[in-house]
C-alpha cells in the first residue's frame, strides 16, 4: 500500500486501545498480547512522532527507534518525505488532547484533526500487514486519542478499561524509576499523591463515561489479571474479536515467555525477555506514606468504591 491510497475504503485496521490511569499494568499486558499469534502491541503509539521518531529512544527490541529493522522502514516506506514529525506532533497538541474532548466528541470538521490522524492510519495499516496482525494493541490511554481513532473510519475500535488500585498507582508515580528509553539514565515522570489521584480520577472517569456502556467496552482490573493472567486473556482476546486465542506464550498458570518487542513507548517492563512471572506487585501496602494514603482516597473514593478496592489494605 502507498500513501496515496485511500484508507477509508479497505477493511478497517482493528484496534485494541488500552484507557485508564498510567501506572496501571498496561505495559506488561500488552507485552503478554503481542505474543499472541495475530496481535501486535507496539506500545504507546499516541508518541510515536515524539519520543519515537523525534527523541529516538529505544524501540522495545533495544535498538533506537530509527535504526529499529521494523519501525526504520515501515515509516520510511509509508510517509516518506511527506509528514515532518514535528508537524504531527504540532497537529496532535492541537486535536487529541484532554482539552479538545468536547471537538471530538461531537466530531466537529476539523482539517488539523484530518491532517493528523490520515497519516496516522496509514502507520496503523503497515504495521498490521507487516507484522501479519489482524489486532494492534495500542496502550496509549489518552483517551481524547482512543476516541479520535474511534470516529475515523480507518479503525475499528474496542477499549480495553484498565483500572489499578489508586494508592498502588500513587506509589507508583512516586518511584524513582529509570525508563531505559535512552542511552544515559532518564528518570521516568514522577508525581505527587495529589496530582497522582487526580489523574487516576479524570482518566478513569472520562472512559468510564464515555464507554462504559458501549458493546465496544470492556473493564478489567489489574489485580484480577495478575490473579488469573491466562483467564483475563482470554476474556480480552474473546473482546478484541479473537475467540480461539493461541496462548502458548505461557508456559505454565502464571509464567509467560516474552519474546523482544518492537514498542515504542511505555514503562520499562516492555523491555523484559525470556521466562517472566506475573505477579502481584503490592509493595504499596507497606511503603506508601499515610499522609499519600489519606490524600490518594480523599480524591479518589468514588470510583474507588465503584471498583470495589474498598477495604483493602
Ligand atoms: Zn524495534
Amino acid at each position: 500500500m502507498t500513501s496515496s491510497d485511500p484508507i477509508s475504503t479497505t477493511i478497517p485496521i482493528r484496534v485494541l486501545y488500552i484507557v485508564g490511569s498510567g501506572r496501571s499494568g498496561s505495559t506488561i499486558i500488552a507485552n503478554v498480547l503481542d505474543q499472541i499469534p495475530g496481535t501486535v502491541s507496539p506500545g504507546e503509539l499516541y508518541y510515536l512522532w515524539d519520543r519515537g521518531l523525534i527523541g529516538n529512544d529505544r524501540c522495545g527490541c533495544g535498538k533506537a527507534l530509527r535504526s529499529c529493522e521494523l519501525w526504520s522502514t515501515l515509516i520510511a516506506d509509508t510517509l516518506g518525505s511527506d509528514e515532518d514529525p514535528s508537524a504531527m506532533v504540532r497537529r496532535r497538541n492541537t486535536t487529541v488532547r484532554t482539552r479538545h474532548l468536547v471537538r471530538v466528541f461531537f466530531g466537529r470538521r476539523n482539517r488539523q484533526l484530518r491532517a493528523f490522524l490520515d497519516p496516522t492510519a496509514r502507520v496503523y495499516r503497515a504495521l498490521s500487514e507487516r507484522t501479519n496482525s489482524t489486532l494492534i494493541v495500542d496502550s496509549s490511554k489518552v483517551p481524547v486519542y482512543g476516541l479520535a481513532l474511534a470516529k475515523h473510519p480507518a479503525f475499528d475500535v474496542r477499549f480495553l478499561h484498565l483500572v489499578r488500585d489508586p494508592r498502588a498507582v500513587a506509589y507508583s508515580w512516586q518511584r524513582k524509576k529509570d525508563s531505559l528509553a535512552g542511552n544515559t539514565k532518564r528518570l521516568m515522570t514522577q508525581h505527587s499523591a495529589t496530582k497522582s489521584s487526580l489523574m487516576w480520577t479524570g482518566w478513569n472517569g472520562i472512559a468510564q463515561l464515555l464507554w462504559g456502556r458501549s458493546h465496544r467496552y470492556l473493564r478489567i482490573r489489574y489485580e484480577d489479571f495478575v490473579a488469573a493472567p491466562q483467564e483475563t486473556c482470554i476474556e480480552i482476546l474473546r473482546h478484541a474479536g479473537n475467540p480461539d486465542p493461541d496462548l502458548s506464550v505461557f508456559t505454565d498458570a502464571t509464567t509467560v515467555h516474552l519474546e523482544p518487542s518492537h514498542s515504542v513507548s511505555g514503562n520499562p517492563a516492555r523491555f523484559s525477555t525470556g521466562n517472566v512471572s506475573i505477579k502481584s506487585d503490592s509493595e504499596w501496602t507497606e511503603k506508601l506514606a499515610r499522609n499519600s494514603r489519606i490524600v490518594t482516597v480523599a480524591l479518589t473514593w468514588p470510583l474507588l468504591l465503584w471498583y470495589r478496592y474498598w477495604g483493602r489494605s
